[in-house]
């Protein structure tokens, strides 16, 4: 247990901010005994996988526990199907690797997202046409109300656009401890339709891709359009991809013909980025502060010397000039602490 502890590499915006006690856990054991600790003195919790969905707006004056949880286990269900699962702790990305290297299948499109496989539920994570949801089959928490182990199914578990029980009626009260998903070993379903995966594996010369394909055409293009938070302070996309009716999406169709929009149902969801970017923030910078210069929905830390609070009152103008010009409330993607 450390107090007065920087979360300075602990977040990959990279922002300082001191929690009074801070602690590291390798097991469940030492995860219970943390909230013993914790209880003992009524002190606020904050979970921390990788850092890379969070913005610390201010020092946490409580006890900050890093889930350390490691181990990847695997079940064979038929010559086809597999059960892989892995705890908390794991890095997103080795564990898509790993899964690679084994030839499994059902990941590939997510590969170098960064953050923790416990962390995965929480939003759904999603990339390039698939989203978590879409191999989950099961994660294992400890309930905080009674300390009890449960399981959550994939209708449990309620995923939505980075969407999940977790951020909703659930916040705060369940760890995820391990997760479980479905992949194939053989009849592998190979996504090429989303965003340039196409034109990737075309550069690359590759006319019948395999999943290892997949994923390594992801990281090209993830690699030349995101910024590297080991480089440059950032949590990815700050706001979600707002849905508006399809009404509303008609009406600001006739004032800006360039719109563009998803239809789903009466529903139409618009990219986040282009709004953005119409109100002039792709590349402005205001302190040490800036949206990016490729990808207008990624706020960056632009000197590294920024605060959250600086961040957050960033976001605050975006959603103001966006919500001024287009009637559109934009929604923070990162959980703001
Ligand atoms: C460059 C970049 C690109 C990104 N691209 C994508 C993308 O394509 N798609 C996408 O969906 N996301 C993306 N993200 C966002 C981020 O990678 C994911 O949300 C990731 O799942 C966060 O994991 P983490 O372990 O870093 O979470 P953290 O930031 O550590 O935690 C996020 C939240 O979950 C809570 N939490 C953490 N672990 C647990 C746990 N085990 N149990 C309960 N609560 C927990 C924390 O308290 C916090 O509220 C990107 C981020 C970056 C920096």
């Amino acid at each position: 247990m450390q107090e007065n502890f920087s979360l300075k590499p602990y977040n990959t915006f990279g922002v300082e901010a001191k929690a009074r006690y801070f602690t590291e856990i390798n097991t469940i054991d030492e995860l219970k005994e943390a909230l013993i600790f914790s209880k003992a003195r009524s002190l606020q919790l904050l979970f921390l996988g990788g850092g890379s969905n969070i913005l610390l707006t201010k020092d946490f004056d409580g006890l900050a526990i890093r889930l350390n949880l490691k181990g990847i286990s695997e079940e064979s269900i038929n010559e086809n199907e597999v059960l892989v699962t892995a705890k908390a702790g794991e890095n997103w990305h080795e564990f898509v690797m790993y899964c690679l290297q084994k030839n499994f299948g059902g990941l590939e499109n997510l590969s170098l997202i960064p953050g923790n496989v416990g962390t995965s539920p929480m939003q759904n994570i999603g990339a390039y046409g698939t989203e978590i949801k879409d191999i989950f089959v099961s994660c294992k928490v400890l309930d905080l109300e009674n300390l009890e182990l449960t399981t959550f199914n994939l209708e449990q578990c309620r995923f939505g656009y980075r969407d999940s029980i977790f951020k909703q009626e659930g916040k705060g009260r369940y760890v995820i401890l391990e997760v479980t998903f479905k992949l194939t070993k053989k009849d592998h379903s190979i996504k090429t339709e989303y965003g340039a995966i196409k034109s990737e594996l075309e550069n690359l010369g590759i006319k019948t891709p395999t999943i290892q394909d997949i994923s390594k055409a992801v990281i090209n293009i993830r690699q030349s359009k995101l910024p590297d938070p080991k480089e440059i302070g950032n949590a990815g996309s700050f706001f979600k991809n707002p849905t508006i009716p399809l009404i509303q999406f008609e009406d600001l169709k006739q004032k800006f013909e360039n719109i563009q929009g998803y239809p789903n149902g009466d529903m139409v969801k618009v990219p986040a980025g282009w709004l953005i970017e119409q109100c002039g923030w792709k590349g402005k910078q205001i302190g040490n502060v800036a949206s990016h210069k490729l990808q207008s929905l990624v706020i960056i830390n632009a000197t590294g010397n920024a605060t959250g609070k600086e961040i957050f009152d960033f976001s605050t103008e975006i959603i103001n000039s966006v919500k001024e010009k287009f009637g559109i409330e934009l929604e923070r993607e990162v959980n703001i602490i």
